[in-house]
């Protein structure tokens, strides 16, 4: 049974402990460094990803989720999540601070300039139905390095990319009461 944590100091963490645990993974919280090295896979929840960096640095695990990440394990960011993946961010705060990790630039509330919050039926590469795809100002993906895998888009940008051991998605597949996605991540967790 995989220990997968979700990174807690803020954001839906409920559901994504809820459907791990359905998957059938020893799922947990993290808000302390201790919690983080029981990990062998962590959840970056959606959220505010500001909010979720600042937290992060007030309660020394910044530095600690960076190395994790550098290091090899394997991480799923969702929307807020799949911000503090990336290695660039366009609209972001002043001094905003990400864990990075995925060769990616994305922007903050891309889609949020039309409309703040839809859903989708997307084709996901790996999975043989669409997925009901829930967006709430979700970043999209502006541009993705040689080694980041694409694994569905929306709009004309990639939604939900791949590189390596980390996955991350724009939209909230914990909301969506279909657990395809997360079991995608346990795969990575235990390849
Ligand atoms: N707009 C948020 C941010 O920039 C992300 C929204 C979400 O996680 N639903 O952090």
């Amino acid at each position: 049974m995989p220990a997968i944590g979700v990174f807690a100091l803020q954001g839906d963490v409920r559901e994504h402990l809820t459907t791990l645990t359905a998957l059938g993974a020893d799922a947990f919280s993290v808000r302390r460094p201790e919690e983080l090295a029981r990990c062998d896979g962590l959840v970056l929840p959606g959220g505010e990803s500001t909010t979720m960096g600042k937290l992060a640095r007030t309660f020394d695990l910044l530095d600690p989720l960076r190395e994790r990440v550098a290091s090899g394990m394997p991480t799923f960011g969702t929307c807020a999540g799949m911000i503090l993946l990336a290695d660039r961010i366009l609209d972001g705060v002043a001094g905003q601070e990400t864990i990075g990790g995925i060769d990616m630039t994305v922007r903050r509330n891309a889609f949020g300039r039309q409309v703040d919050s839809f859903e989708s039926d997307l084709d996901l590469k790996g999975l043989d139905r669409p997925v009901h795809a829930v967006f709430i100002r979700a970043p999209w993906v502006e541009e993705v390095g040689a080694g980041v895998e694409v694994l569905a888009e929306a709009e004309g940008h990639p939604v939900a990319v791949r590189q390596g051991r980390l996955m991350a998605t724009s939209f909230h597949p914990e909301v969506a009461d279909d657990g395809r996605i997360h079991r995608l991540f346990l795969d990575l967790v235990r390849q």
